[in-house]
């Protein structure tokens, strides 16, 4: 099949071209030397969802439940993915992380994540004090934190990059502007709807991000969960300003919630960020505030109403920070005492594909099923880009014992 095609007969067809498909398409690439891959990306470029808008944080595996995907993933993951940079010259950093308790009452939770991160494999974990933290981050307080110095950043589209470049050279089609709108099994073969016209694939990988529940549904699968994004604003520190935040400092996240809290992380471009937020929305796309089919499916959803009755209370704090910056600083100042609203500048923003089920419940782990004989992603939440090419090698898996 020629570059850019999206015809014809395939043996695997991965939809998204976000670093989780890609990823994906690579690995089963590696394994099956000679078969005829293609990747459909509906936007003009590759990576410009959750890829392209994160943190840029390769997290080293503290947070996760032990024995979850996400915890055993995410420890495959970031090793996977240094050698990656480092065989492909991707720009990383293992600048490393402090997790910061601000008072007594967060020690509990810290001990969790400590206990979590060693029985989870996570490297040079070590427990920090004050003075350790002065040291390590000297704009920073708090009376006890966790230091991880193999926590890193990274270039999640540069990654992305490589991976399409690799399949286009091995003989892949990585087609743009391709958007996939439906999928039909029809003589053992499954009929890949899309923007430009169809192919038919033996095998069909859907790694959809924010969109992924759709085609899943569509083609079958338990609607259960759905799909529910949470935008994450950032700002940015004046470059005057940078000096303030060294690597990374985090708060102990809430137990109940799948997201880390407003974070300072420094990016391999040398910016530094505050954030994100986690406010619910009315569009998938990060670049629309409305979209009429988006807020359809996701006022529909039962699980919404749940989860709205249930965080009401950090609902309106992420409302505030959405609609004042001084509250965003605020939140962030309690880390970095000497941050002023005056030393930010807005930021970039993402939206967080979230699967949530139909009881409220905000599903944590990493999902993959399989209907109308196709395996979706179904979520891939954070830290999924660190994570990709771990995910890549168990989705690998999973589709080569479909084929026996
Ligand atoms: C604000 C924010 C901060 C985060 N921080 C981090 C972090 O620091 N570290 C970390 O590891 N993770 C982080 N994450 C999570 C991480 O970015 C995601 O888990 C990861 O990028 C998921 O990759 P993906 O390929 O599944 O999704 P995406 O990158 O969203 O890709 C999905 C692709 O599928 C395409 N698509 C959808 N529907 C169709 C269709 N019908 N046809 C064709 N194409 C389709 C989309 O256009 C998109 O390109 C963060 C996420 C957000 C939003």
């Amino acid at each position: 099949m020629a570059h850019e095609e999206a015809d014809g007969d395939v043996d695997v067809a991965i939809v998204g071209g976000g670093i989780v498909g890609l990823a994906t398409a690579r690995e089963l690439q590696r394994r099956r030397p000679g078969a005829r891959l293609a990747v459909l990306e509906r936007e003009a470029d590759l990576g410009v969802h959750q890829t392209g808008s994160n943190s840029g944080v390769a997290h080293a595996g503290i947070y996760y439940k032990p024995g979850s995907l996400k915890a055993q993933l995410c420890v495959e993951g970031i090793r996977r993915l240094y050698d990656f940079c480092d065989e492909h010259g991707v720009a990383y950093e293992k600048c490393g992380k402090v997790i910061v308790a601000l008072d007594r009452s967060e020690l509990g939770r810290l001990d969790e994540l400590e206990a979590r991160g060693r029985a989870n494999g996570v490297p040079d974990l070590r427990r920090i004090g004050p003075d350790d933290l002065r040291e390590l981050e000297p704009h920073a307080v708090g009376i006890d934190g966790l230091h991880s110095p193999h926590t890193g950043i990274v270039d999640f589209r540069g990654v992305a990059a490589v991976l399409a470049a690799q399949l286009r050279d091995a003989g892949a089609s990585v087609a743009t502007g391709c958007e996939v709108v439906g999928l039909e099994r029809r003589a053992g073969r499954t009929v890949v709807r899309h923007a430009r016209g169809e192919l038919r694939a033996r095998q069909v990988i859907t790694c959809a991000g924010a969109w992924s529940d759709r085609l899943a549904v569509a083609a079958g699968a338990d609607p259960d969960p759905r799909i529910v994004p949470f935008r994450g604003g950032y700002l940015r520190l004046r470059p005057e300003r940078r000096e303030l935040v060294r690597s990374l400092i985090y708060p102990v996240p809430d137990p109940d919630l799948p997201f880390l809290g407003v974070h300072l992380t420094k990016r391999v471009d040398g910016e530094v960020l505050l954030g994100p937020t986690a406010l619910l929305v009315a569009a998938r796309d990060r670049r629309r505030a409305f979209d009429a089919v988006d807020l359809r499916a996701t006022l529909g959803w039962p699980g919404t109403w749940r989860v709205v009755r249930r965080f009401w209370r950090t609902g309106l704090t992420e409302i505030g920070m959405a609609l004042s910056r001084k509250a965003f600083v605020r939140a962030c100042a309690r880390y970095v005492p000497e941050l002023r609203p005056e030393d930010v500048l807005p930021g970039p923003s993402g939206v967080r594909a979230q699967a949530v089920g139909r009881d409220g419940a905000l599903v944590d782990d990493f999902v993959v099923s399989e209907a109308g004989g196709a395996l979706h992603v179904r979520n891939a939440p954070s830290p999924a880009a660190t994570s990709s090419l771990a995910i890549a090698r168990l989705i690998a898996d999973r589709a080569d014992a479909a084929r026996t």
